[in-house]
Formats: structure tokens, sequence, C-alpha cells
């Protein structure tokens, strides 16, 4: 446990605020959450379960002990219920500048002053954030990435006024839930990982959409040189294909470089409803998503 954070909110349950909750309630954190759409985490807890299951991989919990953490995340029926004692707040809402300094305007004026404000956002420097708030010193990134099913490493990042013993405090919450710190020491769109991650993404969609390729071999190739259980368009499918989608074009509105711009197939993917694992179809279709079967590197 970390002695300055005791108390952990988290706003927007969904995919990655569902996990993060859980994370820091297996590791004794008292945990509250608050999302506007109530039935959000129940479902989200068995989409999580279902990804565990298909990828048969060494999550960062045996998924009994994931189970019992999630019954000690208390959900609230209000934002200021989540927040009223909290030492950190997570907010992982959907990856849209406008909505999140909202958003963080709100946290600011219900939450403790002392509190600490972090963002999950993909993409978004939370120094674009952190003046819709009173305390931009007590500002940061904090970017997971689906601890649950093993991706636990989380890039760390200050804005313009972050102090650093926010830094520290955020670096030790996250090691103290089981996870790896990667701190940024110069702002970059994408953080650490992610933006190698981005540059994967950003190649496979390309060879996918202009028709140079089947995903599938992409996903192979990366599955024998990486030795993981599945490739960058099964990962696209876990993250959600809107979410890749803002995310990528967060890059564009950055550059304005068309060649930044997410492919019109993943567009038309997104309006079809094939979201990946939340909406059972993606790249792959789900729950037995062809990867995942044992010839699949046969091809
Ligand atoms: P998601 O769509 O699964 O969940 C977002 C949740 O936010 C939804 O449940 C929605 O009801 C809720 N929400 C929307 N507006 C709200 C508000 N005003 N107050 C409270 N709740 C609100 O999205 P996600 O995949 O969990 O992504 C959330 C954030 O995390 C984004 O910034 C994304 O870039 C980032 N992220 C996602 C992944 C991933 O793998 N999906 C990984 C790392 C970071």
């Amino acid at each position: 446990m970390n002695p300055r954070i005791k108390n952990v909110a988290v706003i927007g349950t969904g995919t990655l605020g569902t996990q993060i909750a859980i994370q820091a309630a297996a590791f004794d954190y008292d945990v509250k959450a608050y999302d506007q759409d109530p039935e959000i985490f129940p479902k989200t807890i068995q989409k999580v379960l279902g990804m565990m299951k298909f990828l048969g991989k060494g999550p960062t919990m045996p998924v009994a002990e994931w189970e019992k953490a999630a019954q000690k995340v208390r959900l609230t029926k209000d934002m200021a219920e989540a927040l009223k004692e909290a030492d950190l707040i997570i907010e992982a809402i959907p990856e849209n500048l406008e909505l999140k300094r909202k958003v963080f305007t709100q946290i600011d004026s219900l939450a403790p002053r002392e509190a600490i404000l972090a963002t999950n956002s993909s993409s978004i420097p939370i120094s674009r954030i952190e003046s819709a708030t009173q305390r931009p010193g007590k500002c940061l990134n904090m970017h997971f990435y689906q601890p649950a099913i093993g991706m636990n490493i989380v890039d760390i990042m200050g804005g313009t006024r972050t102090l650093p013993e926010v830094i520290e405090t955020g670096k030790r919450f996250v090691s103290s839930i089981q996870c790896i710190p990667l701190t940024v020491k110069k702002e970059i769109l994408g953080f650490c990982f992610n933006s190698v991650w981005r540059a994967i993404k950003k190649q496979t969609l390309y060879m996918w959409a202009g028709g140079f390729v089947d995903f599938r071999d992409i996903d192979r190739a990366w599955m024998v040189f990486t030795q993981m259980n599945h490739g960058p368009f099964a990962i696209m499918d876990l993250v959600g294909l809107d979410v890749v989608y803002d995310i990528e074009m967060s890059y564009y509105h950055e550059s304005k470089d068309p060649k930044d711009h997410p492919p019109q197939a993943l567009k038309e993917m997104i309006e079809r409803k094939e979201l990946g694992v939340k909406t059972g179809k993606g790249f792959y279709t789900y729950p037995n998503p062809e990867f995942a079967r044992p010839d699949f590197l046969k091809g």
C-alpha cells in the first residue's frame, strides 16, 4: 500500500476503468467507482472474464482473486459520492478532449483539495487538461494497458506544472498494485510504450485497409515473432475499435497529416457496431476467436 493514497476513485467503468478499479481493490485500496451508465460495471466484468478465458495466459492474478476484488469495488450513484474522500482519482471516460476537460472541472470542484487527479487517456497529454482544474500541480497522465489480461504496464507523465512528488506518488501507487511504471521524462504524444504501440497500429491498419495483406497473417507473424498468443488486430479488438479510432483521430487532429487519419474501413466497421470483444465482433468473432484456435498459426 502507498501511505499517501488510501482511497481511490475511478470515474468511468468501461473496459479500462473497471480493470483499474479491480486492480486497486485487489491490493487493498478502498475503491469507489462511478459511471454515468449504472449497468456497465457488471457487463464489463463479464467481458473481461471472457477475454481472460480466450487469451488463456497469465493474467496479473488468478481469476478467483480478481473476481473477489471486483466485489470490493463500491459503485456509487453519483460522482460526488465517489470523490468525497478520494486521495487519487483516475478518470477513464471516452477519449475526447472537451469531455475530459469538462469532467476534470467537475472532479476538481468535488474532490478533496489534496487529491491527485489522473487521466487514463491513451493519447491526450495532461498539459491539455490541467487548466480545466484549479490544481494543475496535482494532475498527471496515468495510462494503464488492461492489467486483467497481463498488460500491467502504466505510462506516467506530468504536465507543465505537475509537482515531482505527485509523479513519485503516482509511480509508487502503480508499483503497489503490481504494475510497472514507465516514466516519461519529456512530454510526448502517446507517452512511453503507447507511442511504440501506436506506430505498430498505424502501419498494420494501413496494410490491412490498403488490401496489401490479410490481417490474420500480420497477427500470425507477430505471434511467432514475439511469442505472444495474440497479434495487433486481436489487441485492437480487445481495446475496442471505437476507442482505437478515437485515439488515432487525436493524433490526426494534432498533426493534420492525412497519413495519420485512421482508415475509412475502420470507421465502417464501427458504424456496423463491429467494435471488437465488447460487441462480439471486430476483426475476429467472439467468444471463440480464430486466433485462439490451436491450428491458427498454420495459416
Ligand atoms: P469505454 O468506452 O469502454 O468506457 C468509457 C466509460 O465512460 C463508459 O462506460 C461510459 O459510460 C463512461 N462515461 C462517459 N462519459 C462519462 C461521464 N461524463 N461520467 C462518467 N462516466 C462516463 O472506454 P475505455 O476503453 O475504457 O477507454 C476509456 C479511456 O481509457 C479512454 O481515454 C481510452 O483512451 C483509455 N484507454 C483505453 C484502453 C483500452 O484498451 N480500451 C487502454 C488504455 C487507455
